[in-house]
């Protein structure tokens, strides 16, 4: 018998510990190309909606590929409740999304701390960025934004022409305006792969400028908080809209300061009117309320999963058999029409 069971125990926790980490996941090769047997870590992949409405066509097409594509991998889904915004989110919203989803079969193994309550997080984290000289005070009123930001980055967000970014102790100390926080970013680009819209490039100072890392009433900035929450859930794919693509370097040149690791990134096409405008929450005939009255989970899958090229005709299907056959290479990266839902 061991003389010293605790020292024992621990280089037994230890060990678990360690393979926990290094869990390998072995797989054969179809889906992955080839016949041959891959190690892979475990795939750890998130679904991060906002409770600002009932959940709506879009955000269930979203929901879909995050939930198939960490499926198939036999990974790990996270659901993180993204409700930074005060004004914008509600409880009841929350409740009635988790609600939604189960109902559509996409299931989660884990809920991550929703973001409202998780700002001593982010705090370490604006800490961290700021013991490396990369945050500074911004005092600029909204007016003066806009009249000094142009020209205006490709996506409608304003760049900031950096006006604060050299102000004088002296100057600062001068002002009376409580001010947000921003990012110095450097003029150099951030490049990616995304694994269904190709590479991407963006320089940051180019396209955005310094960007707010926390706002005025301290709520720290969607940015931040996905970097952080990502990274302490140990993301390895996200899996969100391509209204998204364009923040994704600011969220990659942020885990670099950070340290964190790169996940997988996967930005999936928009359900568009046929104007092309983006449907949208106030269009109530698509949100789960009336798409509930109208269609079982099967069918509303079903359409989806015709309407992105998952399946050749529109059926009733599970969300467990499509992730039997699904592939990110079946997937269409271009915006899908939505005529007559
Ligand atoms: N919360 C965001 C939304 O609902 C998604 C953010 C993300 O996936 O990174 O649009």
């Amino acid at each position: 018998q061991c003389p010293c069971p605790r020292a024992h125990q621990s280089a037994w926790a230890f060990l678990h510990s360690l393979a926990m980490q290094q869990r390998p996941m072995l797989r054969t090769g179809s889906k992955v190309r080839g016949t041959e047997r891959r190690i892979a870590m475990e795939q750890i992949g998130r679904f991060a909606p906002s409770p600002s409405g009932r959940m709506h066509l879009g955000n269930v097409f979203s929901a879909m590929l995050a939930w198939l594509s960490i499926r198939s991998c036999g990974g790990k889904l996270v659901l993180r409740i993204e409700d930074l915004d005060p004004d914008r989110c509600r409880r009841e919203y929350a409740d009635q999304l988790k609600r939604d989803l189960e109902w559509l079969g996409l299931t989660w193994d884990e809920e991550q701390t929703p973001q409202s309550l998780r700002s001593e997080a982010y705090r370490g984290m604006f800490s961290r960025l700021e013991e490396k000289n990369l945050v500074y005070p911004c005092y600029c009123s909204r007016v003066e934004l806009h009249a000094a930001s142009a020209p205006h980055a490709s996506d409608g967000t304003l760049l900031y022409a950096g006006t604060c970014r050299n102000l004088t102790d002296a100057q600062r100390a001068a002002k009376t305006k409580t001010p947000c926080w921003r990012v110095a970013v450097p003029d150099e680009d951030v490049s990616f792969t995304d694994g269904l819209q190709g590479a991407y490039t963006q320089n940051l100072a180019r396209a955005c400028g310094d960007f707010i890392v926390r706002r005025a009433d301290g709520v720290y900035a969607y940015q931040l908080a996905v970097v952080t929450d990502d990274a302490q859930a140990g993301v390895t794919q996200v899996v969100r809209g391509s209204d998204l693509l364009s923040s994704t370097p600011r969220q990659i040149w942020l885990q670099r300061q950070l340290g964190f690791p790169e996940p997988g990134y996967y930005h999936v096409p928009l359900l568009v009117a046929p104007d092309g405008r983006r449907l949208s929450k106030r269009e109530k005939d698509l949100d789960m309320g009336a798409l509930r009255n109208r269609y079982t989970p099967e069918q509303l899958l079903g359409m989806l999963a015709h309407a992105c090229g998952l399946l050749s005709h529109s059926e009733s299907v599970r969300a467990g058999e499509l992730a039997e056959e699904f592939s990110w290479q079946m997937v269409q990266k271009e915006n899908i029409v939505i005529t007559n839902p």
